[in-house]
């Protein structure tokens, strides 16, 4: 008997720290009509754990935003689901609950390293801001494989990384850019899954969220292709099933620059103020390469 595969089921995860901009917008976009092709369910999540740069008028604004583009969710904020709660904020527990289980699997390991150290260490500036600009970290940095682990505590004041398999080769195949390889320790080093300042990192939500909320296909930049690595980890660390990955082109400006959250006068907001429309923008996303 042929088991059938599971319905389609698609997400926006943008995060509410600035308004809206043209690049993130056509990345959504990509995923809602992937999600309408394949007759699927699609899920928006807030991914709104950074408290500092969290903002909740963004928040507001940004689903207002994807509204207006003519984009719909299935399950969301508002909207509710079999999954709720959709903002990261309130489902810490689970990601404390994944933390304790790579923990327990002496997965990771703390570490009282600044960000300065570490470039210090492997000698290059490094640049980029996001999820994804991890610097490779140092091997010299990491405690012997199975030293013991002191507890995780109530609460948490250090950095808690993954101990990744120096060596291995990781693969995948992308819906969109085909084969996708990548050893680790060489392409990605120890990367973070808990913050000092006690909030869980990307990686860590992202491959939570994703698992618990049965998404089948990741619809997200191509600038997050390596941090997919890094995610597929975690997958097997959590005994969880790997979704299929889509990675879109990131839209460049008139000088091949990426279009940024601080390129204000491309937020979707600026636009509509200007009299853009809707269906211009789905135009100029539908044209775009990719
Ligand atoms: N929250 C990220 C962003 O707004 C997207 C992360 C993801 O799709 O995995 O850029």
């Amino acid at each position: 008997m042929v088991t059938p595969a599971p319905a389609y089921r698609g997400r926006l995860a943008p995060s509410p720290t600035g308004h809206l901009h043209l690049g993130h917008a056509r990345t959504f976009w990509v995923a809602a009509e992937r999600a309408r092709a394949a007759g699927g369910t699609l899920v928006l999540r807030s991914e709104d754990l950074d408290a500092v740069r969290f903002r909740l008028d963004f928040a507001a604004a940004m689903l207002e935003d994807l509204h207006w583009l003519g984009l719909d969710w299935q399950e969301g904020p508002g909207v509710g689901g079999p999954h709720a709660p959709y903002e990261q904020s309130a489902r810490r527990p689970l990601y404390r609950a994944a933390l304790e289980r790579l923990h327990a699997a002496g997965l990771i390991f703390p570490c009282t390293r600044t960000r300065r150290d570490v470039l210090e260490a492997i000698g290059a500036p490094h640049e980029g801001a996001g999820p994804d600009d991890e610097p490779v970290y140092p091997r010299e940095f990491r405690p012997p494989a199975g030293a013991p682990l002191p507890p995780l505590g109530a609460t948490i004041g250090v950095n808690w990384r993954l101990r990744v398999p120096d060596g291995e080769e990781l693969a995948f195949t992308d819906g969109r850019l085909g084969a996708q390889r990548a050893t680790a320790g060489r392409d990605f080093g120890d990367f973070l899954v808990w913050r000092r300042d006690d909030v869980p990192s990307y990686q860590l939500a992202c491959v939570v969220d994703d698992a618990a909320m049965g998404i089948t296909e990741v619809v997200r930049g191509d600038d997050l292709v390596r941090s997919t690595f890094r995610q597929l980890l975690l997958y097997r660390a959590l005994g969880a099933a790997v979704p299929a990955f889509y990675h879109c082109p990131l839209l460049r400006d008139a000088l091949g620059e990426r279009l940024a959250k601080r390129h204000d006068a491309l937020s979707l907001r600026t636009l509509r103020g200007q009299g853009v429309t809707p269906a211009e923008l789905r135009a100029r996303f539908a044209a775009a390469e990719g």
